[in-house]
């Protein structure tokens, strides 16, 4: 392997955050002389990727093989890629400063449509041809997962192969397919071919798309490919010594998985549909791997971690044993996301033990009817219950998501966001005492509704952007003034993000044309153009403002088909009904199965740590 740290180290003199390219952190595994090398991804800059799980946690599982090594690839900031474009450096790894391009394999994560072009980005600068049927027999296989390969077309033109579902396992059978071919002297389009039997991999050059727009196999590839789903979470321990950036990055502090999967309903989230069944680890495995990370990691917070923590049905009892362990270190203890309804008293006694990490609620809507049709399960009740009790327990500021534009939706829904907060601010200002009044602040992020594959909204079109800004300003209107910080999420990277998110595989030429274009960085917003954008999908024959807003049949033929996330689509048709009748679904993790056809489709089931499920 070549070593290019002797010309990329001359430019770091000349950009922003030379940190961002150089490893020797804590914790950095290094196997130069591994005989098989993979690189892992994430699309954007060193700072957000590094506060990734996922890929720490594929980094642990890979570090299991023998001769094995796994590097780590961000996106090099603009004045750091102008400078390698300018000196002929190619992409390389943190670990080695090796080329990207000699690499055996190029894993990259798919987190949202808006990395889209950065991945187009990380291709050109490694040397590696965008799109996979121009790649030659030296080149890295190129595999993409995570989050968008639920939808993979509009990406699907420039992977090799895409993982649909949890990696631990895949991952593992992907390179040890890979091995086996390289061995047996296959060619690259032999070696491709052997990963679409490994259970959850989808290869695109196996399949073509009909005039009818269903994505069909070519040869024995099969119709469908399944998601993988890792059926016990407690198979595999957390990472417990990642690696510890010197560089600030997004989220500072020691992660441990608590949980898998959601399986509240809500109608518009995709990862609440497409990680079901909800999976706990149990209390013993989340305390152990906790202090271990902290020890590991010298990390003085930690972060229990999930689409939903507080609905753990331990978690009380691993806060109360975590506080024991660590009474006197002054580590703090945080939990995102908490659901309104889960919490309580004791709960934010435990967690107001540590240094009052933020508190995060996502009420969604304003209105009961809105969030009954988009099945929140909360009621004002709830809400104000949960704040009154977060406030006598010593907070002093709260985060509340909402959501506009969801279907359904009325003006009077838009305006009772604001009536809702300003009765959060009451119940904040009366569980506090009046000395401390003066700093209570409540902070409303608003974003806008994307219809996303594989939830009971998938057919559903977006607001247009300028009805998306007359319901903003009527919001910022209608929005009390005193205590509260209101912003909103650009409405043009929305579109964008619908566009992409609804997608077939025509729209890979849009991609390709906004980064031919100049786009990267797409979720910065200073980078962001929706001009830009609109321009490139023109050229590809995409009207991005008619094509997010478009309403699909719910019998018709869908870009994402072809991947079974598990979900029954006559679940996710009788949903979509249920939420213009307003009328709730329950959480099968509390009760009784609903019917979404995840567990028998999948052969899972529901894994409650404390072992009965709640009911
Ligand atoms: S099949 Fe039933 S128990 Fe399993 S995730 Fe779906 S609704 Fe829940």
């Amino acid at each position: 392997m070549n070593d290019v740290w002797e010309r990329v180290e001359p430019l770091l003199r000349q950009v922003e955050r030379p940190a961002r390219y150089v490893d020797r952190e804590w914790g950095v595994v290094r196997r130069p002389d591994a005989g098989y090398h993979v690189a892992l991804m994430y699309p954007d800059t060193y700072e957000v990727g590094m506060a990734n799980q996922a890929l720490q946690v594929l980094a642990a599982r890979l570090s299991t093989l023998d001769d094995v090594a796994c590097e780590r690839v961000f996106i090099p900031w603009v004045d750091m890629s102008a400078a390698m474009r300018a000196h002929e450096v190619p992409l390389f790894t943190l670990e080695s400063c090796t080329p990207v391009a000699e690499m055996d394999i190029l894993g990259i994560t798919l987190p949202n449509e808006l990395t889209y072009t950065n991945v187009l980005e990380a291709l050109d600068l490694a040397g590696i041809p965008l799109r996979a049927h121009d790649r030659g027999e030296t080149h890295p296989l190129v595999v993409g997962g995570g989050p968008c390969s639920h939808n993979p077309e509009p990406m699907a033109a420039f992977f090799d192969a895409i993982l649909v579902g949890d990696g631990e396992e895949a991952l593992l059978e992907i390179v040890a397919s890979h091995r086996a071919s390289m061995a047996a002297g296959l060619s690259r389009e032999e070696s491709v071919r052997a990963l679409a039997g490994i259970d959850g991999v989808y290869v695109p050059s196996l399949y073509l798309v009909g005039d009818d727009g269903v994505v069909r196999p070519v040869d024995d590839a099969p119709a469908r490919v399944t998601r993988r789903v890792l059926a016990d979470l407690d198979t595999y321990v957390s990472p417990t010594c990642p690696v510890v950036p010197y560089a600030d990055v997004v989220h500072d502090r020691a992660t441990v998985e608590v949980l898998r999967g959601c399986s509240r309903g809500c109608r518009f989230c995709q990862a609440g549909m497409v990680y079901r069944p909800v999976r706990e680890r149990p209390a013993d495995s989340i305390v152990r791997d906790a202090i271990a990370s902290l020890r590991c990691t010298g990390y003085e917070e930690l972060s229990l971690t999930s689409l939903s923590t507080a609905d753990h049905s331990q978690l009380e009892e691993v806060l109360r044993r975590l506080a024991n362990r660590l009474e006197g270190t002054g580590t703090a203890i945080s939990v995102p996301s908490l659901r309104l309804d889960s919490f309580t008293v004791p709960l934010a006694r435990l967690l107001g033990d540590g240094r009052k990490a933020g508190l995060t609620f996502a009420p969604e809507a304003g209105s009961q009817r809105l969030r009954d049709a988009i099945n929140k399960n909360i009621t004002e009740e709830e809400i104000l219950t949960a704040v009154d009790q977060a406030f006598t327990a010593g907070w002093r500021r709260v985060k509340l998501y909402f959501m506009i534009g969801l279907p359904t939706e009325t003006d009077e829904d838009v305006t009772a966001i604001a009536a809702l907060v300003e009765r959060v601010f009451a119940a904040a200002r009366a569980a506090t005492p009046p000395g401390e009044r003066g700093g209570l602040r409540v902070a409303v992020s608003v974003s806008t509704f994307v219809p996303k594959a594989h939830t009971p909204f998938q057919w559903d079109g977006q607001l247009p952007i300028e009805e998306v800004r007359r319901r903003q300003v009527m919001l910022r209107q209608a929005m009390p003034r005193k205590g509260v910080e209101l912003s909103f999420h650009d409405a043009g990277s929305s579109l964008l993000e619908a566009v992409l998110a609804k997608g077939g595989r025509e729209a890979a030429a849009g991609v390709e044309a906004a980064w031919h274009a100049g786009a990267v960085f797409d979720a910065w917003s200073e980078h962001f153009s929706l001009a830009r954008w609109t321009e490139a999908l023109a050229s590809a024959g995409i009207d991005a403002a008619a094509y997010a807003a478009e309403a699909r049949d719910r019998h018709g033929a869908l870009p994402w088909d072809h991947i079974d996330s598990g979900l029954s689509p006559a679940f996710l048709r009788a949903e979509r009904e249920r939420a213009d009748r307003a009328e709730t679904t329950a959480d099968c993790t509390f009760g009784d199965c609903t019917g979404c056809g995840v567990c028998p489709g999948l052969g899972v089931d529901v894994v409650v740590a404390g072992g009965e499920r709640r009911g």
